[in-house]
């Protein structure tokens, strides 16, 4: 959770209205209304800024209306007399002079808007200020800070700098100065060279070049970024954004340069706390959108320019966190973070964007393969086990990679693609990376439309229910039960199987609503037959009914399951829910207890496609689940796969240590009913046994069935 941006306005109430608008105009572009969402504005009369502003230090921007020009300066340089950095924002009236403006600057305003500015400037020059005061107003009481960071951020805020082309001279005022360590060169010696002399080496040209392109009238405004020697051997990241003043060829252009250092992350000695993700010290999202946008620009002036973005998320975090505790699932975010930083190179970002979510931005390199090799560097890095209180873990992760195309207009976009790339490689199974294609884009856009269909279709009556038969198979074959298993009457698709819309509901709540959907109708629909028959062998049969990870996690599973039996008749041990290995493997702290609640009512819980999802043992025993379902993977291949026969056989017996029963699914042949058979398992599906039956026609199958 980032802070509050307090955005204080003084001057005329007009004026606030006309900024409540902005901050409003501001947000919805930007698009990071969780991020940076939290902005508040408030009204303060002129007359009491200087002791407010003291008493509130949380206010960290202000926006101060000069309507005579002087009154204003007076109260910015009292401001900054306290040592005070917040941003400040002066508008004035139109037509100040230039000579005017400049000594608002040097006095120590941020930024300057003139009256009668235009609603869109208003939100450009807010959303400058926030972003600033995230940045710049950071570390100020820091034990070990250098004087010289603390002159920078507590002093009068970012520097102002002219170039006239013409005869190459800069005027510099003091705070740039002193972010640039010039403090004592005289302003008729300097010129732009002795500058550009203390930018880093790989940064100078494309600065000169740019501030060339304003100067001549080719580029519209200055706005690009670079590193800016600091001390021996370190750097810092400036952001440097102004305009021409006069005319193409013989103006002059001002600019404002900004120590950005905190937003590129790595380097960054001195660290904004709302910018900060507190458990790993890397920057957060905002940064890493925030030096993004700087890249697109940078593309924009420079389409040589090349940047990535890769998006990573590591595999089976919950299921660390679950085993080994939250301690330990932190110090791995720490481990992995302080690995990641060691694989890219300075002025790359690392940052955490969400739990187990990092990115990264990968600057100035040369080629999507590039990218792909520090990607691999990361998977290196990673590969060896990371010891935690005691424990030697192993952690893998996935990878989704987009590199910079001149499509992409804002940062989120670029974020967006990666973390499709990286969804296409976390569901081929995980542990890989995945270069983003547009061909992603329609995926998700058609998912998208997918899920709102969907969304419509669970209420509007187009889910169908089959049901496929389950058959005891030690001894002479007889009819166990149904699995339920669900199919969509698409509007215009057809009847859609389940892998065409479950994954995409288990992407959201949707998911949740489908599986209540299920759940009540399955047992409506079933009733009849389970309830009031019996197979062959006076046993009842039973309905499987497939619950997703995310539903069996919700806290109103339990109660739906209690209505759907009440309502339908079925009693608790006729109904068994079928769960995936992983879903219950990946939350297994919640898993355990929500097992014993349903086995307390006296419903069973099958792990389903067992064998997949890297079961603990101990985890088994805990579980207390009823029966194992083995993924059909093992079944295709039999008999002749020797390895695929030794583990069904080794599940049977570890399923008899247990007391579990087991079932075999996607029996096609005879051959491999006679191998699951002799091996022990005690129940089985497929096609060669039963096909799902839609539901309307269960009825006659039964009466078929029953009478053999
Ligand atoms: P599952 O639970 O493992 O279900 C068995 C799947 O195997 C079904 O596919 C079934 O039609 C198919 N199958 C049956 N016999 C054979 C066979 O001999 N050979 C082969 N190759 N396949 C066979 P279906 O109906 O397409 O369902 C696929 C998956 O979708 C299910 O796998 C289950 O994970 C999920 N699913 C189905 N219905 C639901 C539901 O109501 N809720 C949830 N959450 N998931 C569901
Ligand atoms: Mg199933
Ligand atoms: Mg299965």
């Amino acid at each position: 959770m980032n802070p509050v941006v307090h955005i204080m306005v003084a001057g005329q109430k007009a004026l606030y209205d006309m900024f409540e608008r902005a901050t409003h105009q501001w947000l919805c572009p930007l698009g990071a209304g969780d991020e940076l969402g939290r902005v508040h504005i408030d009204w303060i009369p002129a007359v009491a800024v200087e002791s407010t502003i003291q008493r509130q230090m949380e206010h960290r921007v202000l926006v101060l209306e000069d309507d005579r020009f002087g009154e204003g300066l007076k109260t910015i340089d009292a401001i900054r007399r306290t040592g005070l950095g917040i941003p400040i924002l002066l508008v004035t009236r139109p037509g100040a002079t230039r000579q005017q403006l400049r000594r608002a600057i040097t006095a120590g305003a941020t930024e300057i808007i003139a009256g009668g500015a235009s609603a869109d400037q208003l939100a450009a020059a807010l959303e400058r200020a926030v972003v600033r005061a995230h940045t710049t107003f950071v570390g100020v009481h820091r034990e070990g800070t250098s004087e010289r960071i603390l002159a920078v951020i507590g002093g009068a805020g970012d520097g102002f700098m002219t170039w006239t082309p013409r005869d190459d001279g800069v005027e510099l005022s003091p705070a740039f100065r002193v972010q640039t360590g010039m403090e004592l060169a005289s302003d008729a010696e300097l010129t732009l060279a002795d500058w550009l002399a203390r930018l880093h080496e790989d940064d100078r040209d494309r600065v000169r070049r740019t501030l060339q392109g304003v100067a001549d009238g080719i580029l519209p405004a200055l706005d690009c970024h670079y590193r800016l020697a600091f001390g021996p051997s370190a750097y810092r990241w400036m952001l440097l954004r102004g305009r021409l003043d006069g005319a193409a060829g013989s103006g002059t252009v001002s600019a404002v340069q900004t120590d950005i250092t905190a937003g590129s992350g790595v380097m960054g000695e001195v660290a904004a706390e709302g910018l900060r993700d507190p458990l790993t010290g890397l920057p957060n999202r905002v940064v890493l959108l925030s030096r993004a946008a700087q890249c697109v620009r940078e593309r924009r002036t420079d389409e040589s320019y090349q940047f990535a973005v890769v998006a990573l998320d590591l595999d089976r975090f919950a299921r660390i966190n679950d085993s080994f505790g939250h301690v330990v699932g932190d110090e791995l975010l720490r481990g992995v973070a302080k690995r990641l930083l060691r694989s890219v190179k300075a002025g790359d970002v690392v940052a955490r964007t969400g739990s187990d979510d990092f990115a990264m931005l990968l600057t100035g390199i040369g080629s999507v393969a590039d990218a792909e090799s520090v990607v691999a560097s990361v998977a290196e890095a990673m590969a060896k086990p990371f010891s935690l209180a005691g424990h030697q873990v192993f952690c893998s992760f996935s990878a989704g990679i987009v590199m910079a195309r001149s499509r992409y207009d804002r940062p989120e976009e670029l974020l967006r693609d990666a973390s499709l790339a990286l969804r296409r490689a976390r569901s081929s199974g995980g542990d890989r990376s995945q270069v983003f294609e547009t061909n992603m884009h329609m995926n998700a856009v058609n998912d998208q439309m997918t899920e709102i269909l969907l969304k419509r279709g669970i209420p509007g009556d187009q889910l169908r229910l089959h049901f496929q038969p389950l058959f005891s198979i030690q001894g002479p074959r007889r009819l166990a039960g149904f699995e339920a298993l669900v199919r969509w009457q698409h509007p215009t698709r057809g009847l859609l199987p389940p892998a065409e819309f479950i994954p995409i509901a288990e992407d959201s709540d949707l998911i949740i609503e489908l599986g209540a959907w299920v759940l009540a109708h399955a047992c409506a629909q079933a009733a009849p037959w389970i309830s009031g028959l019996t197979n062959r062998e006076g046993r009842p049969l039973v309905l499987n009914i497939n619950i997703a990870a995310r539903h069996f996690n919700h806290p109103g599973l339990l109660q739906e399951v209690a209505r759907a039996l009440e309502a339908t008749g079925i009693r608790p041990e006729n109904l068994q829910l079928e769960i995936t290995e992983s879903g219950l493997m990946d939350h297994v702290g919640i898993a355990i207890p929500n097992v014993r609640r349903l086995r307390e009512m006296g419903v069973g819980v099958q792990v389903d496609d067992f064998g997949t999802g890297y079961s603990s043992l101990s985890y088994l025993t805990q579980l207390q689940v009823s029966a194992l379902k083995v993924d059909r993977a093992f079944i295709k291949m039999l008999p002749e796969n020797h390895a695929h026969m030794q583990i069904v056989e080794a599940i049977v017996s570890l399923a008899r240590i247990l007391g579990l029963a087991v079932t075999v699914e996607g029996i096609e042949n005879l051959r491999q009913l006679n191998a699951v058979a002799d091996l022990g398992c005690d129940c089985g599906q497929g096609h060669l046994l039963g096909e799902p039956i839609p539901s309307e026609e269960v009825e006659a199958w039964l009466d078929r069935h029953m009478k053999l």
